[in-house]
């Protein structure tokens, strides 16, 4: 078996909390996963010493997981792109301040953040306000938290759903080492992307952005076809995007060190990642999994 890092997002929550998500994703068979500091609509968020994170970290050792390759998302009304109200940005601003504080007691080294949404103002200037606001929201950090800036689908006046759009937002970074991306197959498929040959697609990611930027990659199919600007995730093989050019990401050899977070919606109240997982790693498409819960 190749080395591969798989896992999905996990829910945080009372009244195990960190100790809860890491037992979660240990549960479905993960070895790495992303999960939010709160709740992702909002930016009301618990001191991090109520979290339970000792007790989550101890157990993430014990059972061998490399704690690099776990993820933080952070919520996705933060909106630095957002250019023509000064109180959007403040808030994204300092709740992101904290937020690295935040992803640093946990111990973990990976932020990713939706670029934002200009609304309005047009690319440029969202473009330049999100430099700005990452500029003033790593000045005075001293940790080496990274924040990955997630490809969009480009639906409204998001920013980020072309390659060129994160390379200039990085450009204008002045700590280039503290700001990668997240590549989301939905999204970027959703975006114009076309996934079925990938080695072409790295090869143009590597010459806009530098394959060296990508830090971690959401794995989801889609439930609308390329370029549809939507936005709507769907379970692993049953949407546009299909089950062959998914397993080529989690396996492809340039791709390994690179942990692979599944974003696919719950079915029947069920996460349905440990099925999802198990496909993927064995590379069989069983055409009735989805008919178990
Ligand atoms: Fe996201
Ligand atoms: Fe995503
Ligand atoms: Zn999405």
């Amino acid at each position: 078996m190749d080395k591969l890092y798989l896992g999905s997002h996990v829910n945080m929550g009372a009244p195990d909390y960190y100790l809860g998500t890491v037992k979660a994703a240990l549960d479905m068979g993960e070895n790495c996963f992303m999960f939010y500091t709160g709740a992702p609509q909002n930016t009301i968020r618990k001191p991090t010493n109520l979290l339970k994170i000792d007790e989550g970290r101890a157990l993430l050792k014990n059972s061998g997981l490399d704690e690099s390759k776990i993820v933080i998302h952070a919520p996705y009304i933060v909106n630095l792109g957002n250019v023509t109200n000064s109180k959007t940005r403040e808030l994204a601003i300092s709740f992101l301040k904290e937020e690295l504080k935040r992803v640093n007691a946990f111990h973990v080294k990976t932020l990713v953040l939706h670029p934002g949404s200009h609304v309005g103002a047009g690319i440029d200037a969202g473009i330049q306000g999100i430099i700005d606001g990452l500029n003033e929201v790593l000045k005075d950090d001293q940790s080496d938290v990274k924040i990955a800036l997630e490809t969009m689908a480009g639906k409204g006046s998001e920013i980020g759903a072309k390659f060129e759009e994160l390379a200039k937002i990085i450009n204008g970074v002045i700590k280039k080492d503290r700001v990668g991306v997240c590549l989301d197959t939905c999204h970027i498929s959703d975006a114009g992307y076309d996934l079925s040959n990938l080695n072409k697609l790295l090869d143009e990611f590597d010459r806009v952005i530098g394959l060296d930027k990508l830090l971690v990659i959401h794995i989801n199919d889609s439930i609308n076809s390329r370029g549809a600007h939507k936005d709507r995730h769907a379970n692993i093989g049953v949407g546009l995007i299909g089950f062959n050019v998914l397993v080529n990401f989690v396996h492809h050899p340039r791709l390994v060190e690179i942990p692979k977070i599944l974003e696919t919606p719950w079915i029947n109240e069920k996460p349905p990642y440990a099925e999802e997982i198990k496909m993927l790693k064995s590379k069989q498409f069983d055409a009735n999994w989805a008919y178990k819960f």
